[in-house]
């Protein structure tokens, strides 16, 4: 299974819950930059007794409870009384902790891959309910594409699919903590109004398959909370820019920045001039393909 990762194009944050999470407004959109998740019930004999063999080419990603596509895979073994024993290899290529949504996406594929490899017969809106349990934005990387995505991520509007493009993606080498950017957020009453106004102006760019008018509606409100706390993210937004971005914008809560490009040549020059300095630089474009 192919878990693309994910930018957002448009994010605003509208107000805090009583459950203390935020209804925010983004669109998403999912790129072809992808992790493989593996899932098989070929499981070594060494390994038999074990109900769940986890494996990761990346060191850094632990293989336990920790890492959401165990902890997705472990639910459904035992919910829908699977024996059994299932492996799961993860090849990651999506940086980790980027604002890229690798996680989300890595425990849509678990879901989506079981669902089919068991027949489970989930429908792709019961995956959505398991889905949100393990996080906000897992219910967009179980459909993908190109989505609206309100509540904490649970309501999603499909958009229609956004024009081809280059993207270049270039990770700031800074740690962010997404719940303390969060906890930084003024909010005040006006917004959602005028956030429906600009999400018109998103929808609209990308119903006419403008790429130029998907690029000029970027926001983010969290870029200057993260920014005030990492000034190298409007420094990497600003040189993107001037290496022949449409414009360029931050994901999530960062760190990683996004520039669109309408020239697959100027994206790959851009590219080799940002891996001057920078160790995780990408080229991708919007991936079309549905998980389910
Ligand atoms: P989002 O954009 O949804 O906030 P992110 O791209 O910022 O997510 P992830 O790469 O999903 O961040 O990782 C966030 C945290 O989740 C990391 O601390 C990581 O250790 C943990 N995690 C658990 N499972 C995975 C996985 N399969 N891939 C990546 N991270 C994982």
């Amino acid at each position: 299974m192919q878990a693309f990762s994910k930018i957002n194009l448009y994010l605003e944050v509208l107000e805090k819950r009583s459950d203390g999470y935020h209804n925010l407004s983004t669109v998403m959109q999912s790129l072809g930059l992808c992790d493989l998740i593996t899932l098989s019930t070929e499981v070594a004999n060494a390994c038999r007794a074990l109900k769940l063999q986890l494996t990761c080419d990346d060191p850094h990603l632990p293989v336990d409870k920790r890492n959401l596509v165990y902890r997705a895979a472990d639910y459904i073994l035992k919910r829908y009384k699977i024996n059994v024993p299932v492996s799961i290899k993860i090849e990651k290529n999506i940086p980790i902790a980027a604002g890229l949504g690798g996680g989300s996406s890595d425990c849509a594929a678990t879901l989506v891959g079981l669902n089919k490899l068991f027949s489970l017969g989930l429908t792709a809106d019961e995956l959505c309910e398991i889905g949100l349990t393990f996080g906000a934005d897992v219910p967009f990387c179980i459909r993908g594409g190109t989505q609206l995505a309100e509540g904490v991520g649970e309501r999603l509007t499909i958009l229609p699919p956004h024009p081809t493009c280059w993207i270049v993606l270039a990770r700031v080498p800074v740690e962010v903590s997404t719940a303390n950017i969060f906890s930084k957020i003024r909010l005040d009453r006006t917004r959602a109004e005028q956030s429906d106004k600009n999400v018109i102006t998103t929808k609209n760019a990308i119903a006419a398959g403008n790429v130029a008018q998907i690029a000029g509606a970027f926001y983010n409100r969290l870029t200057g909370i993260t920014a005030a706390a990492h000034p190298e993210v409007n420094e990497l937004i600003m040189k993107i820019k001037t290496l022949g971005a449409i414009n360029a914008a931050m994901s999530g809560s960062g760190p990683t920045v996004f520039g669109y490009f309408n020239n697959e040549d100027t994206a790959k020059n851009a590219c080799a001039e940002l891996k001057k300095t920078i160790q995780s630089v990408y080229i991708t474009q919007p991936e079309r393909m549905r998980m389910i």
